[in-house]
């Protein structure tokens, strides 16, 4: 028997990272093997569009699995603040309103509809082998559901950090496959409300909303980190100043504890 030779050293906040995402590279290796299957077993362009519907199911199952894992990645890699003042109010996952949201943004039937439509067209017109087509296609719509895992892992992990009143840093892979796009982000940081800039110049993509994804088959991720000591402005509270979300924690806190009378 042979050992395999040890993967190179990567970076310290690499392999920080690498624990945690390995339950959410479960979760793209099993919905890759099933949409390859779903559409790869298809004969017809009618079977190709009746696969709409699995499809959909399929990839809105990974993205709803992906928001909470998201959440829970963020959680480990920074767990909430420690504050006397703050009990245990941040709810370990999204709420399903939450997750509606998110659903609504990424309207997963419609680009199912469009993907599949298109490759059936494609089938009908086609000299090629049918197989070689649909397995071309299994590879299209496992890149849009790639890309819409990591939009809603991402979006799972900003809504942690602000519910716990931190920033994001974004991540690269800081592998060689890196793009020119994500390079200059990577280590960089924004509060929740705000989000990320592209650097003047970038090529857009029509999807990006400030987080990663910044662009289809982005690796990319965000992880909450305690913010930088901001300015100091004037506050009614003993002159701190505290991150928003957190704020907005023990304002409810306080709330909570005023007996109901007004
Ligand atoms: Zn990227």
């Amino acid at each position: 028997m042979t050992i395999p030779p040890l993967p190179p050293a990567r970076p310290p906040s690499a392999l920080h990272l690498r624990v945690p995402t390995r339950i959410l590279d479960r979760l793209e290796t099993a919905t890759e093997q099933h949409l390859t299957d779903t559409i790869t077993t298809a004969r017809t362009p009618a079977d190709l569009r009746n696969t709409t519907g699995t499809v959909t199911a399929t990839i809105t199952r990974a993205a709803q699995a992906a928001h909470r894992i998201g959440a829970l990645i963020a959680r480990t890699i920074t767990p909430p603040p420690r504050d006397p003042e703050l009990p245990n109010l941040i709810p370990d996952s999204p709420s399903p309103a939450d997750t509606l949201r998110l659903l609504q943004d990424l309207a997963i039937p419609d680009a199912v509809t469009r993907l599949l439509d298109d490759a059936a067209t494609r089938l009908e017109q086609t000299t090629a082998p049918a197989r070689e087509h649909l397995e071309r296609t299994a590879r299209r719509v496992w890149g849009y559901a790639l890309t819409t895992i990591h939009t809603a892992s991402n979006r799972g992990a900003t809504w942690y950090a602000r519910a716990a009143g931190y920033d994001l840093r974004w991540h690269t892979r800081e592998d060689e496959r890196v793009c020119p796009v994500c390079s200059p982000l990577n280590g960089r940081t924004a509060t929740p409300a705000t989000a990320f800039t592209l650097p003047a110049g970038t090529r857009t993509w029509p999807g990006f909303t400030g987080l990663p994804p910044a662009h289809p088959r982005c690796r990319c991720s965000v992880t909450p980190v305690r913010p930088a000591p901001r300015p100091r402005t004037p506050s009614t509270t003993h002159g701190t100043t505290r991150p928003p979300g957190r704020r907005a924690l023990l304002d409810l806190l306080r709330r909570r504890r005023r007996p109901a009378t007004a």
